[in-house]
């Protein structure tokens, strides 16, 4: 079965214990404001123009057979939608400003890819780690690469926002040997309005995967969302409630904001700062901990 992916990254220290292989996939069922990995949302490919590459020259535009390139407030922009993409952008191109986020691989050849570093794997405590995008998206092709990776053993991840249907859960569940699942807000509107979705599915994951799987639970921290000690201290909670017992803050970066204007989108956080470590240690710092959980702040 082929999967619609955006990158596959060997040698990832990141998305879990150990050296790990992260497989982005493509497309996600919310959009969150904030999100470093814009060029993941969409299923179908898009491209991207490297701003800082591109001398606005206009050939994309001569060359496009339908007239997809844009030029917009002084830069040019594809509308992927009328894009059939031909490549011929991309080939006239003199400065190669122009990249293609998104393919598709069959699950057997992304195996053969994971499969390469196994011995780092076993050596570091590590494996595969599967992300995106929301990978529960593509259920029967994580199904597919999940299964390979369990006969193959090697040890298996999740990244995942927890939107999924619970019968896909029960599914991927006994396959994987550990889920990192966000949680963003504990108000049904106010994850709406921010991340594209509410959160009644996200927060029943949350308490499924507790349950069966060894979970840590990621808490983005983003300034206008769920920056304050009232919104922090309700998910702690909430949390010690559900039985967790990791919990990691991911304090606000902007790592992908320039991605927003290579793909020709508006940034709506524009304007904020990175958070920094000893901010968020201050906020954390006003906050009753409940007991049973430890929490700790991601410094990379
Ligand atoms: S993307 Fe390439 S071809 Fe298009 S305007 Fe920029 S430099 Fe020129
Ligand atoms: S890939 Fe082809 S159709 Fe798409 S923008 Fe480039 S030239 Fe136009």
């Amino acid at each position: 079965m082929k999967g619609h992916l955006f990158h596959i990254q060997r040698f990832s220290l990141d998305d879990g214990p150990g050296i790990r292989t992260t497989v982005f996939f493509k497309g996600c069922n919310q959009s969150c404001i904030w999100c470093h990995n814009p060029e993941s949302l969409n299923l179908e490919p898009e491209w991207m123009r490297m701003d800082s590459l591109c001398t606005r020259c206009g050939r994309c535009m001569e060359v496009c057979p339908k007239g997809a390139v844009r030029f917009v407030d002084g830069s040019y922009y594809t509308d992927n939608q009328k894009c059939i993409g031909c490549g011929k952008c991309r080939e006239q191109c003199p400065q190669s400003a122009l990249r293609r986020e998104g393919y598709q691989m069959e699950a057997r050849e992304v195996f053969r890819i994971l499969e390469k570093d196994k011995a780092y794997y076993e050596k570091s405590g590590g494996g595969v780690t599967f992300s995106g995008g929301e990978p529960t998206l593509q259920g029967d092709f994580l199904m597919e690469l999940l299964g390979l990776c369990k006969s193959g053993g090697i040890y298996t991840a999740i990244e995942t926002n927890g939107n999924t249907p619970p019968e896909l859960l029960e599914r991927i569940s006994p396959l994987l040997d550990e889920v990192l699942v966000d949680l963003k807000h504990l108000d049904k509107e106010k994850h709406k309005r921010f991340t594209g979705a509410d959160n009644r599915r996200t927060l029943e994951a949350i308490k499924y995967y507790i349950k069966h799987n060894r979970t840590e639970i990621r808490i983005p921290v983003i300034p206008t969302f769920n920056n304050t000690m009232r919104e922090l201290q309700s998910m702690l909670d909430f949390l010690e409630e559900a039985g967790a017992y990791d919990v990691t803050l991911l304090p606000y970066h902007t790592f992908g904001v320039s991605k927003y204007k290579n793909l020709g989108r508006s940034y709506r956080l524009e304007g904020h700062d990175k958070m920094e470590t000893g901010e968020l240690e201050e906020l954390l710092g006003t906050i009753k901990l409940p007991s049973g959980l430890q929490v700790k702040i991601h410094t990379k």
